[in-house]
């Protein structure tokens, strides 16, 4: 079973509209690699201008949010409808900085994952434990907590379709990596929750990136470890120069 390796690029607040299109002229044709899928996670404000910007490349859309209704009155929040609208194909669901910072649960975030389905978004569903749940030899219980939470209710079907970012809360923006191997060896856990749920089949089908201060230098290290599909990447997504790189180094 071979899945595509994807890597996105999760810009945060980060990028203006001109900023973002700057950056797809300085990619262009360079980030468009056989075989890896691409994906940039920009701010709301920066995906209509991407969406021409990225207009005949193979470079994919995401947004980073998204509410879990499909309309009304939630001052400020954007549907699933209007991310569709724009061309956009991803969507980041339960950041470890929205479940922080913005009250997400696990609840909300399996709201949302449905929303996104039900808008034919793929959620990048994010799971990891926080540096205390690691230390207490907690790790599988909350990625595994968190996973059948946000997976609940799903087709096996679409099950098979999410994509699931581990993303140890302590490795991101750190400069503090997991270990390949550490990661490895959570995702396989990952996967195993999900087919025991769905079948192995559809867990065999599920890309699971690790994410967490990855550099263009490490991506070929996860890469290399069988239940890794790909990289979520904050801060080293930000330069053209090495988004570059990190969609070259999970070259299959
Ligand atoms: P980082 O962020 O690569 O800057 O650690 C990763 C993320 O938050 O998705």
């Amino acid at each position: 079973m071979s899945r595509i390796p994807i890597i996105a690029g999760n810009w945060k607040m980060h990028k203006t509209a001109g900023e973002a299109v700057a950056f797809v002229r300085g990619v262009k044709g360079k980030a468009e690699i056989e075989g890896v899928e691409s994906v940039i996670c920009a701010p709301f404000t920066a995906l209509p201008a991407l969406a021409e910007a990225v207009k005949g490349t193979t470079l994919k859309l995401g947004a980073q949010n998204l509410h879990f209704a499909d309309q009304g009155a939630y001052t400020g929040e954007i549907s699933g409808a209007m991310l569709k609208e724009l061309g956009v194909t991803y969507v980041i669901v339960g950041h470890s900085e929205r479940r922080q910072y913005f009250a997400e649960t696990d609840e909300t975030v399996n709201k949302k994952v449905h929303a996104a389905f039900r808008h034919g978004l793929t959620p990048i569903v994010c799971v990891g434990e926080l540096l205390e749940e690691r230390e207490a030899g907690k790790t599988r219980d909350v990625v595994r907590r968190q996973t059948e939470a946000a997976f609940d209710g799903l087709s096996a079907e679409q099950a098979a379709q999410v994509v699931v970012a581990y993303e140890p809360v302590w490795a991101i923006g750190t400069g503090r990596a997991s270990t390949a191997e550490d990661a490895n060896e959570v995702i396989g856990f990952i996967r195993g929750v999900i087919a025991e749920r769905f079948g192995a089949d559809a867990a065999a089908k599920v890309r699971i990136q690790y994410g967490g201060s990855v550099k263009p230098e490490t991506v070929p290290d996860f890469m290399r470890q069988p239940e890794i599909d790909g990289a979520l990447v904050g801060g080293a997504s930000l330069d053209p120069a090495s988004y570059i790189r990190l969609v070259e180094g999970a070259k299959p």
